[in-house]
């Protein structure tokens, strides 16, 4: 492909996607595939000849958006956001054309210093303190990372390095293998699937601890597992903190954990993967009270910050521990930069080679501006408390915990089957998208305002849809009920045929208000 192709094709694909956003309403949120589907749609092995890339772009329509979870549809309401921008498409497009790695300084020196920058820019508009930002003359420091999930783990990583060590300063004959098997950490049991991922991988047991009734891990149940562990001979290195739980936007309380972290020397981890970006508004910063106590601290801008992913924002208060954990030296690997003045980001991270993604959180915070940004949160935050006001005016639903930024949690009332009938109903007519949760052993539906482009139309959209089928499922379960209690009522002859009628009867009134 010569540079003119190459301009037709990006033209043509740029295009595609101008399309694919401004008619996404059109599509259902969820694909009718089943499990295997595009197998038989494309050949077994690579084409020995060339194609052209106008048939590459018609087999993305073909094969490939048969097959897509529409995350930027405003009817997406699963998980959490993941970030999509024009801006941050076309920063990652440039990055893509221009290449290369940055492991160290010299492999790019472009990679290193703009994200040193944009992290710092980051670290400002969410007001951290000082010493996570990056300086020449401190430890602390801001690094993209590719996930919260990576995050989480590099945090464990260090932390269990910055025990060992310590340990050893105190007792240089100590055996470091032997009592790395004696490390633990924790989180609660509300923590994302990857904080335990995270224990699995490093090999230390990650603790879920119980949590109050407002979903948040308290300082006391963190002492009293730390007090019983260290009674057991074990020894406790490192904490995460969840700010924004994944069930319910939950906020664990760091006030109180913070004291006990640093008590006990523990390493504190905040995952706030999602609820992070919002502290770049004012108003949602006295959640951030206790940061000081914190050793890491990761949120994503892939998340709810319109930016793509992969960009998961990490700073650290010493980066030293960091390097100590992941440094490895080799030959080719040795630049000139100046002695410290740039990180090597290779050593506060997993893999070697990195992507030069600061490309794309500066293309964001630029042309939207901090302000555009901002707008963004509490337009988004406005939508949730929208389609709140439309729950609790339905008094067949109820919640059970606050609305915690763009997360609304509800349910029917009445027995968990209701709520989990209501999301299976809802799966299967993929006009919208909601995952269950549990809260105290209910069945919760969460309902996350995701794509950038929802608007209150959107909203009210889903609401219908959602307070229909949920009136569906009701009626057919006061049919059920009113049926087995007229057959309780017959003798057991009568029964069977009488059930029958009434049951068809009811559908048929059922299937009829349906239409
Ligand atoms: N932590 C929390 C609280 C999350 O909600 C999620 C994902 O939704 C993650 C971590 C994992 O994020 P990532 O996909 O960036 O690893």
């Amino acid at each position: 492909m010569d540079s003119q192709q190459f301009r037709e094709f990006g033209r043509a694909a740029i295009d595609y996607i101008a399309d694919y956003m401004d008619n996404i309403r059109d599509r259902d949120v969820l694909p009718s595939v089943e499990p295997g589907y595009l197998k038989n749609m494309i050949p077994d092995a690579a084409p020995e000849d060339p194609e052209s890339w106008q048939d590459f772009l018609k087999d993305v329509e073909r094969v490939v958006m048969p097959g897509m979870t529409h995350w930027n549809s405003p009817q997406f309401h699963a998980y959490y956001p993941t970030g999509n921008s024009f801006p941050s498409i076309v920063a990652d497009i440039i990055t893509c054309g221009l290449g290369g790695v940055g492991f160290s300084w010299i492999a790019n020196p472009a990679c290193t210093e703009l994200e040193v920058e944009m992290m710092n820019w980051l670290g400002k508009m969410l007001n951290l303190p000082e010493e996570f930002l990056n300086s020449s003359d401190g430890p602390g420091g801001g690094i993209i990372q590719g996930s919260a999930s990576e995050a989480t783990f590099i945090g464990l990583l260090a932390a269990k390095e910055r025990m060992i060590n310590r340990m050893k300063e105190n007792d240089p004959s100590l055996d470091s293998n032997l009592t790395k098997t004696k490390l633990v950490a924790y989180a609660s049991d509300q923590s994302n699937s990857s904080v335990e991922k995270a224990g699995l991988l490093a090999s230390i047991p990650m603790k879920l601890l119980p949590v109050d009734d407002r979903c948040r891990l308290r300082g006391d149940t963190l002492e009293a597992a730390i007090k019983e562990d260290i009674a057991k001979g074990l020894i406790p290195c490192y904490v995460v903190l969840n700010w924004g739980t994944t069930g319910t936007c939950a906020f664990d309380c760091t006030e109180e954990i913070g004291p006990v972290c640093e008590k006990y020397g523990i390493w504190m981890h905040i995952d706030a993967a999602y609820a992070g970006a919002a502290f770049i508004c004012p108003e949602y910063r006295h959640l951030m009270k206790g940061i000081e106590y914190a050793d890491s601290f990761d949120f994503n801008p892939h998340k709810w910050m319109l930016v793509n992913f992969d960009c998961s924002a990490m700073w650290v208060k010493n980066a030293n521990y960091l390097v100590d954990a992941f440094d490895v030296q080799r030959i080719y690997l040795k630049d000139n930069n100046t002695s410290g003045k740039m990180p090597d980001y290779r050593h506060w991270q997993i893999s070697l080679g990195r992507r030069f993604r600061a490309i794309k959180l500066w293309a964001v915070m630029r042309i939207y501006g901090a302000s555009g940004l901002r707008n963004h949160i509490r337009k988004q935050v406005g939508l949730a408390e929208h389609f709140e006001s439309l729950v609790r005016k339905d008094s067949r639903f109820e919640m059970l915990t606050e609305v915690s930024m763009g997360l609304v949690c509800f349910r029917i009332k009445g027995g968990n089957e209701l709520t989990k009938a209501l999301v299976a109903k809802l799966t299967e007519r993929k006009v919208v998208f909601l995952v269950p949760c549990t809260y105290q052993g209910k069945m919760l539906m969460r309902f996350c305002v995701c794509s950038r482009l929802t608007e209150s139309r959107d909203v009210d959209f889903s609401w219908n849809e959602i307070e229909t089928q949920a009136g569906l499922i009701l009626d057919s379960n006061a049919v059920e009920k009113l049926s087995s209690d007229i057959a309780e009522k017959m003798d057991t002859s009568d029964k069977a045929n009488k059930l029958t009628i009434i049951t068809k009867l009811q559908t048929t009134e059922i299937q009829e208000k349906s239409k």
